[in-house]
C-alpha cells in the first residue's frame, strides 16, 4: 500500500517509494565498486530489512548470496528495550566470506553493536553495515555504517519493513504516525 492509502494514519510522509529507490540505486553502484571481484554475502535482519534487502538485492547489477538472522527488537512499543536476542540464526558459515549486513533503521546502535561484535567472531574475511535509515543517536553508537540511505530525524517512523504493533510494514513510503494511532 501507499501512504494514500492510509493517509489518515499518517501525520507525515518523510520518503516515498521512489526516493528510496533511488537512493537504492545510488547505494547499490557504490557497492558494486567497492566488491568488485569479490563473492559478497548480504545478511538481512529480520522482519524489518525484508524490503531493503529485496530492493538492493534487486537493484546489484551482479551476483549475491543472501542469509537471515532474526533478532529481538522493540515489540509492539516504540521505545528500545535494550534487550537483545538471536530468535533464529543464519545458515552459512561466516568464515572467509565478504558480509554486508543489510538494517532497515539503527536508532541507538545497540542491536547493531551486539550483532557485530557476534558476527566478527565467526571470523568473516571482511565486516560492513548497509543501513536504509539512520536516527541522529546512532551517530553515538560504536559501530560504523558504511552505507547510510537516510538520516532522520528523531521520531518513530513506520513502512519500507518498519512496522507499528505489526502493521505498516506494507507500506511503500515511510512517515510518521498521526498520535490518533497510538491511543
Ligand atoms: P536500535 O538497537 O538501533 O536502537 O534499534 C534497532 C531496531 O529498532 C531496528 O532494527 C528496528 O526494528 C527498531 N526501530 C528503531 N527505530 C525505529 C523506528 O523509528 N520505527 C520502527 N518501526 N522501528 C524502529
Amino acid at each position: 500500500m501507499d501512504a494514500s492509502d492510509i493517509r489518515s494514519d499518517l501525520s507525515d510522509v518523510l520518503y516515498t517509494a521512489d526516493e528510496i529507490q533511488q537512493r537504492l540505486d545510488d547505494m547499490a553502484a557504490q557497492i558494486e565498486r567497492d566488491y568488485d571481484g569479490r563473492e559478497l554475502l548480504l545478511v538481512g535482519v529480520l522482519n524489518g530489512a525484508l524490503m531493503v534487502m529485496a530492493d538492493l538485492s534487486r537493484t546489484l547489477t551482479r551476483h549475491c548470496e543472501m542469509d537471515w538472522m532474526a533478532i529481538s527488537s522493540y515489540g509492539s512499543g516504540t521505545q528500545s528495550s535494550g534487550v537483545v536476542r538471536i530468535l533464529k540464526d543464519l545458515n552459512t558459515d561466516l568464515a572467509g566470506r565478504h558480509v554486508l549486513v543489510v538494517e532497515d533503521i539503527v536508532d541507538t546502535g545497540l542491536t547493531l553493536a551486539y550483532l557485530i561484535q557476534n558476527l566478527k567472531s565467526r571470523n568473516p574475511a571482511s565486516l560492513e553495515v548497509m543501513a536504509m535509515f539512520r536516527k541522529p543517536d546512532a551517530l553515538n553508537s560504536p559501530v560504523t555504517v558504511k552505507y547510510v540511505g537516510f538520516d532522520l530525524p528523531n521520531e518513530f517512523v513506520v513502512g519500507y519493513g518498519l512496522d507499528y504493533a505489526g502493521r505498516y510494514r506494507n507500506l511503500r513510503d515511510v512517515g510518521t504516525l498521526s498520535p490518533h494511532v497510538y491511543s
